[in-house]
């Protein structure tokens, strides 16, 4: 530290010291900061990944109900439920596909291997991990993937 002081003699040792304490509190709030925007709140994901795959639970079974129920005999709108149909069998799918995102980012979860791109093996963004907390991919393989 002595030397420092050597290579900046304008800076009184007083006035030295105490920019550098200053500096150094800023560069710790910094960290921390930086550490808080790094970190992946574990239990903060599971909790919604868990929200929300009984959501998608119930939603299931309320299209699988309505997919269930009797159809009316009126022929005009049989025709309108039987688009309706193709909409919520769709829907069930897409539900079924995200339970099983879901399920597996779970179990990536309680293997330690949350938050790591199945393809590539980086780490997947925080970000990206708050909007999508079941995603499997990096934003790059996501990209190379759909593209
Ligand atoms: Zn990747």
């Amino acid at each position: 530290m002595k030397n420092a002081y050597v290579a900046t003699p304008s800076i009184q040792q007083g006035a030295g010291l105490t920019y550098i304490k200053a500096l150094g509190g800023v560069l710790c709030e910094a960290l921390v900061q930086l550490e808080e925007i790094a970190m992946i709140d574990l239990a903060k994901q599971k909790t919604s990944l868990l929200k929300r795959l009984s959501e998608l639970d119930s939603r299931l079974h309320a299209i699988e109900a309505e997919l269930e129920a009797p159809h009316s005999k009126d022929w005009e709108e049989l025709a309108v439920e039987r688009e309706g149909d193709e909409v919520l069998e769709q829907l069930g799918q897409s539900g079924q596909d995200e339970i099983l995102r879901i399920r597996a980012a779970l179990k990536r979860l309680r293997d330690g291997e949350y938050g790591i791109c199945v393809r590539c093996g980086d780490d997947i963004a925080a970000e990206r991990l708050n909007i999508l907390p079941d995603a499997p991919l990096c934003n790059e393989c996501a990209t190379a993937v759909a593209g």
